[in-house]
């Protein structure tokens, strides 16, 4: 049986003190979880360690990093490499948000190398993908996520899949209020799991874990998780709020 996850995505919010703050409060009111279900918080590197020492002793809930470089070490002033992420007690890596892909230049072929990475220091990736406004107009967002995807993990193998997590993030929906049907949901996730089928097998598409981001919130996400291939969140804006995150926690059960 698939993985259910709500990860959420703090973005560059909350200084040392407010990190701790929310975590605590996250974890003091956490609902209780079925087997299968986890929860992944994903702060600002500087918190890492600290949410991971928090975490540790939890059963369903672990952390993860924004982002992480695609080489190991090195003069690569200001950046974080996956060994790093590791090293902190962090699980999970975010790569390839569209926030990275638009203000950082983040290629498919960079998500390529960063996933290598990634899976080679002992992390779980949580891949992003998902269309802009112009191209879920143009009705194309199937074969632009398609696209994404094989660039993106296609060169991995079907056993290295089960530490990749797929979240499919309509660019127009995230931060903006504006959520995706859940008949948008279910389609666009249904392409993605017939497409690692035909790449993979069946099995292995039906192991994958894709969760759905862009403004899930407590009040749509039990319609969004009922979708028979969503299987969970990846949330930014209502995770900084203890209750909205236990809130959309509670609707994955
Ligand atoms: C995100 O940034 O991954 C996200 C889904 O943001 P929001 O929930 O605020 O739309």
């Amino acid at each position: 049986m698939r993985k259910k996850i709500v990860a959420g995505n703090w973005k560059m919010n909350l200084d040392l003190e407010a990190g701790k703050t929310l975590v605590n409060d996250i974890l003091a009111g956490m609902p209780s979880l079925d087997e299968n279900r986890q929860v992944v918080i994903c702060p600002p590197f500087i918190h890492l360690q600290q949410v991971a020492q928090a975490t540790a002793n939890t059963k369903h809930v672990h952390t993860g990093a924004q982002n992480c470089y695609t080489e190991t070490s090195g003069a690569y002033t200001g950046e974080v490499s996956a060994s790093m992420v590791k090293s902190t007690g962090a699980a999970y890596v975010i790569l390839g948000h569209s926030e990275r892909r638009e203000y950082f230049n983040e290629t498919n072929e960079m998500l390529a190398k960063k996933t290598d990475t990634a899976l080679a220091a002992g992390l779980k990736v949580i891949f992003c993908c998902g269309e802009p406004l112009a191209i879920r107009d143009a009705e194309t967002q199937n074969s632009y996520v398609e696209q994404q995807i094989k660039e993106g993990i296609f060169h991995l193998e079907a056993q290295q899949l089960e530490n990749i997590v797929i979240a499919y993030e309509p660019i127009w929906a995230i931060g903006t209020g504006r959520t995706a049907s859940s008949e948008q949901a279910q389609d666009m996730h249904a392409h993605i799991r017939s497409v690692l089928a035909a790449k993979y097998g069946g099995q292995v598409a039906d192991n994958m874990t894709i969760l759905y981001g862009g403004s899930c919130k407590p009040s749509n996400a039990a319609e969004l998780f009922a979708c028979p291939d969503v299987d969970g969140g990846l949330i930014g804006g209502a995770s900084l709020q203890a209750a909205d995150f236990h809130g959309i926690i509670a609707a994955m059960n």
